[in-house]
């Protein structure tokens, strides 16, 4: 977005700063492309022209409710809009379209309160103010009354507030689309409850947000002629499985292992469980307790949502089984077994942890501890029984309890999904999507990775929209759009998974091969993508890899990809579960017909890129609508708002992006009296009743000549750097 606004003595404008990205200010003196500005700030600074921007002087302090009515749709101006308006709570904002919420960090019950759902019911968009419930209800009419899906999607990274986001936009499409007549287990509050069940099973602390959701979510709500909600699927992508075993300072483990561990005294007892801290999965991290969560009240109102979305009450004893088990599971230790290279479990306390983790699971002890301390090979049809030194076998002991959690994940999902039921007969649905944004850390692993391929194609999808809706305004207004280009990142796509020859493509070929390592893999990328100019080696680098994404540089660390690549189930755990004696337990080790030939092995990365693949298939069928979350700082705290990150997540976001596309055309629209009111003053002779308000916007821009400017049917469309043009001639008069 390069300023191309002239400047003069008196122009109020936005220099960029080291500091806090932007800060305002009086140009002073000007010579030639060099200005001297005297900042509010106090500070006296010389730009060069092409880095200042000019500063609309009439914005009201409150800002306004849409961008896109900003005089001047740029970067400062933007985060000004912004700022001002989260200074006073009010933390949503339209750019166009799209709806921006700056996280408030406090609670706002007056915002989404039944009262406000009436208001918002039936009202035309744009009328009130900017509101998660506006977009839910424009989502629910065009819905309805042009009998197409609707996909809402809610994006921003960790603690931006999506998952409240969605929340809200479920209520409203409950509080729309609820019988009437139905009590307390009716579709919609099923619907409703789901959230509660998987935010205990998913979510869990980190250092980005107490409640982070460690899954992303695409909940489908379908319709019946009459506008009712008649069914639901819910569809989860990666949950966070290592977290199961492996927590740092200050974080937590998943939320339901602290419930458990507060459950009323007979059901502690039950499990033979006590203080969360006496856990290795749990003490890892000296953060037990969670400011601000009950987990005793969590537990409770867990199961009565469990209740309600249809989990029977044997059902939810076994998962809880499960649950404890695995807590047990993780207290066993290892240490030297009789035989060299063996192992056996410690001591007394691990033998009680296995024990009690045989009893839970409902399997055989000496099974269980055969299937972590020994791996059976099999070679030319015969099979070798191998011991499992200590530090293999706890490894052993941490695959077991991730499948088992996350089979346990998944299971849930499924079981609310065959309980909310689907309607086979729907045709119009409603998706709400919930997944993580763009991350970038010091160190990327494979989730990044896929995460940011997530962003990557949604991205994609973004800039397909936005480029459209321009051009149906444009249509719409009986304008020329014929030389606005298209900017994709079909490359960056194509780069990463690309079939053969992308970087999933050669994961899987690295994982099938034996003796490969993760240097071996970086060493295919290096080979394969030399001059692709989305990708680099970073320098001194034995096997990081750069890609160029649509969001900035990442480098990713390959030492863990092909480990986490590799998705199966260990023979052993599995055929030690699916014999348990708990039916739940078995169900979730059902007998794999690829088990046998055990060498096919399933990539997460592969699985991973057809699940996005059928997302977005879905979401080309539906009429999308954005929600960007913005989270104003890392504190946690209200009313701080840092600019520099909000930029970046604006960035990120497509936000910008959004803003540029737009700039590319005509960034700034009028209609034809707003645009006499503010310049009349440069030809006082259309002011008068004389000439209707196209011809005088006519008159006045042929006086001030300017060209490439459109007339639209009810709007003036100028270009980029225009309105700056006209505001600094105004000065002149
Ligand atoms: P993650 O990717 O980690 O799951 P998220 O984007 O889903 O993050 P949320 O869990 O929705 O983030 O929000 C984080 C916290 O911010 C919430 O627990 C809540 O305290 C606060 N918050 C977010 N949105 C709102 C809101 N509209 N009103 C009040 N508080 C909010
Ligand atoms: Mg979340």
């Amino acid at each position: 977005m390069a300023s191309k606004a002239r400047f003069t003595v008196g122009s109020h404008v936005w220099v960029e700063d080291a500091d806090v990205a932007w800060i305002d200010g009086l140009v002073e003196e000007v010579s030639g492309d060099e200005l001297i500005i005297n900042c509010t700030s106090g500070k006296k600074i010389s730009a060069n022209a092409s880095s200042v921007y000019p500063k609309d002087a009439e914005v009201k302090r409150c800002g306004v409710e849409d961008m896109t009515r900003l005089a001047y749709l740029h970067e400062p101006g933007v985060l000004q809009n912004l700022k001002s308006r989260y200074g006073m709570n009010e933390i949503y904002t339209y750019t166009g379209n799209i709806l921006i919420a700056v996280n408030p960090f406090q609670r706002l019950p007056h915002l989404y309160n039944n009262h406000m759902m009436g208001i918002y019911k039936g009202a035309e968009f744009g009328e009130l103010s900017p509101h998660p419930f506006a977009i839910a209800d424009r989502a629910y009419r065009l819905m309805i009354n042009c009998g197409v899906s609707q996909a809402i999607l809610v994006s921003g990274e960790s603690g931006a507030g999506k998952t409240e986001s969605t929340k809200m936009l479920m209520q409203y499409l409950a509080f729309m689309g609820g019988k009437a007549e139905s009590g307390g287990r009716s579709v919609q509050q099923q619907v409703l409850e789901s959230n509660p069940v998987l935010e205990a099973f998913g979510n869990a602390k980190t250092v980005r947000n107490n409640n982070s959701s460690r899954f992303g979510k695409f909940v489908e709500i379908q319709f019946d002629q009459n506008g009712k909600i008649s069914g639901a699927a819910i569809r989860t992508y990666l949950l966070e499985r290592s977290r199961v075993c492996q927590i740092s300072d200050p974080e937590r483990n998943y939320h339901c292992f602290y419930m458990l561990c507060a459950a009323p005294p007979e059901e502690r007892e039950r499990y033979k469980l006590g203080d969360p801290a006496s856990f290795h999965y749990l003490n890892q991290s000296n953060c037990i307790k969670l400011d601000g969560m009950d987990d005793s009240s969590e537990y409770i109102a867990t199961r009565r949502a469990m209740d309600i979305v249809g989990i029977s009450s044997d059902e939810q004893d076994a998962i809880f089984r499960v649950v404890a088990a695995i807590l047990h599971l993780g207290n066993v230790e290892f240490s030297e077994g009789r035989e060299s290279d063996s192992s056996a479990p410690k001591d007394d306390k691990s033998q009680f942890h296995l024990q009690t983790a045989s009893e839970l699971f409902m399997c055989d002890e000496k099974a269980l501890e055969e299937s972590l301390c020994k791996r059976v090979m099999v070679t030319r049809g015969e099979s070798i029984v191998r011991n499992l030194d200590p530090r293999a076998a706890a490894l052993s002991r941490d695959a077991l309890a991730r499948i088992v959690y996350s089979r346990l994940f998944d299971w849930l999902v499924n079981k609310i999904n065959t309980s909310i039921g689907q309607d086979p007969t729907s045709k119009l649905l409603i998706g709400v999507l919930d997944i993580y944004g763009f991350e970038t850390f010091k160190t990327n692993s494979f989730e990044q990775f896929c995460i940011n391929l997530t962003n990557e194609k949604l991205q994609q999808h973004f800039n397909q929209h936005v480029f459209k809706m321009e051009q149906e305004e444009y249509t719409k207004e009986e304008i020329d759009w014929s030389y606005i280009q298209f900017v994709d990142n079909q490359e960056i796509l194509d780069l990463i998974e690309k079939k053969p020859g992308g970087v999933i493509s050669l994961l899987d070929e690295t994982c099938m091969l034996r003796n490969s390592t993760h240097e071996t893999f970086a060493e295919k990328l290096y080979q394969n993508f030399k001059s692709n100019p989305h990708f680099s080696r970073p320098k001194f680098s034995r096997s990081d890899f750069t890609i160029h994404h649509y969001a900035g540089h990442v480098t990713y660390q390959t030492d863990l990809f092909l480990d986490k690549n590799i998705d199966y189930a260990v023979n052993e755990h599995q055929v030690l579960l699916h014999d348990s004696r708990c039916s739940f337990v078995s169900s979730l080790f059902p007998p794999s017909e690829e088990s046998a030939k055990s060498t096919k092995f399933t990539s997460i990365g592969s699985s991973f890129k057809q699940q996005l693949q059928a997302l977005l298939e879905t979401l080309s069928s539906t009429e999308p609508h954005y929600i960007r979350c913005i989270k104003p700082n890392n504190v946690l705290k209200p009313a701080i708002f840092e600019n520099s990150n909000v930029l970046q997540q604006l960035r990120c976001g497509g936000v910008l992006e959004a803003i540029r596309i737009s700039c590319l055309g005509y960034p700034t629209r009028r209609t034809f009296d707003e645009f006499v009111d503010r310049f009349g003053v440069l030809l006082p002779e259309v002011l008068g009743d004389s000439y209707d308000e196209v011809t005088a916007t006519s008159m006045l821009l042929e006086k001030v000549n300017l060209s490439g400017y459109q007339i639209g049917k009810t709007k003036v469309f100028l270009r980029a750097g225009q309105m700056a043009e006209l505001d600094a001639r105004r000065t002149e008069v």
